[in-house]
Formats: structure tokens, sequence, C-alpha cells
């Protein structure tokens, strides 16, 4: 009967004896952060540090993401790792606007971080300056055990992003704002 139903607060999740409640976007997300496909944009030695990353020492495989993706339409995360020349800074551009939403950026080391010890005029002071960086992992180079440190902050903001898709328009006008000065 219609009185007899009740309607409850639902709650983030909810566990009893044999089942779980959740909403769909989180069981999204988690499945989203334990299989970012990383694409590796390494163009010096932190590079070599993050194949370190991929081996079996420090086994990336742990986190879901031992599939490296050098095609942006099947990447997940944008690992830049090294120096970016200025030359070069239209490449790395393309390469992000190339990727499919949601898609993550992490600034492997000081270059790609601000430029590092390369403070001349051939030379990206940062990528920041040509695409958004959603996490800043420091070092000359880091060690992996940092850069396996930003691919976990990367799993928790995809824990939590929308399932809503970005409202693209408003996202391409602030690319556009970036520029290589
Ligand atoms: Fe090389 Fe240091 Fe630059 Fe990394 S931050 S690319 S180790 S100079």
């Amino acid at each position: 009967m219609a009185s007899d139903i009740k309607i409850v607060e639902a709650p983030d999740s909810y566990s009893g004896a044999g089942f779980q409640a959740t909403s769909f976007d989180k069981i999204i997300g988690l499945a989203r952060a334990n299989s970012l496909w990383p694409l590796p944009f390494a163009t010096s030695c932190c590079g070599i540090e993050f194949m370190s990353t991929m081996a079996s020492r420090y086994d990336i495989a742990r986190f879901g993401a031992e599939r490296p993706s050098f095609s942006p339409r099947q990447a997940d995360v944008l690992l830049v790792a090294g120096t970016i020349a200025k030359k070069m800074a239209p490449v790395l551009k393309q390469v992000y606007l190339q990727m499919a939403e949601p898609r993550w950026v992490i600034a492997i080391g000081a270059c790609a971080s601000s430029g590092g010890i390369f403070d001349t005029y051939s030379v990206l002071q940062g990528i920041d300056r040509i695409i958004p960086v959603d996490v800043y992992v420091p070092g000359c180079p880091p060690r992996p055990e940092q850069i396996l440190d930003g691919l976990m902050q990367v799993q928790e903001l995809a824990k939590n992003e929308s399932l809503r898709r970005r409202n693209s328009s408003e996202y391409q006008h602030l690319l556009e704002s970036y520029n290589i000065q």
C-alpha cells in the first residue's frame, strides 16, 4: 500500500548484512581511479624516473595504471616529465587537446613545473603556462615514490569527478587564454 512507503534520506553509501548501496557516480569514480591510462610525455631525465616507476620494483600496476597510452584519445592522465622547450610547447598543447574528458595532468619534476634550472629564453617556464595542471611533483628528479604519490592524488580527483561533461566552450576559452610567452 502506498501509505506503507517510507521516504528516507539517501546516505552517500549504506551497507548492511549482505548488501551495499551507493550512488552510480561513486562506482564510476572508483572504476576510473583504478584504471587510469597514462600518456607519458617524457622529454629528458625525469622520463627515466617514470620508466623506473613503471618497472617491477615500484610496480605502477598496483594502481591499475600499467597500461601506457601513446594515443591521446585513449589516455586519461598526461604525465609531463622533463624539460619542455618552447618549440615543443604547441605539440604538448595539441596532445592535451586531443585527450577526451575527463583528463588530468601531472607535472613531474622541476622542469615541467617551473622550467627548473633552465631559466632561459628557449625553455617553457612551467607547463601550466599552456595547459591546466592538476598535480605538481617536485624534485630534480623526483623519486618514483613521489611520482606514485602524484598518481594517487589524481586517483582522488578521479573518484570525485562529476559524471557531467565540463562546459567545453567555457573550457576552450580558458585554454585560449594560455600562451607560451
Ligand atoms: Fe632533468 Fe631535473 Fe629537469 Fe627532471 S627536473 S628533467 S631531472 S633537469
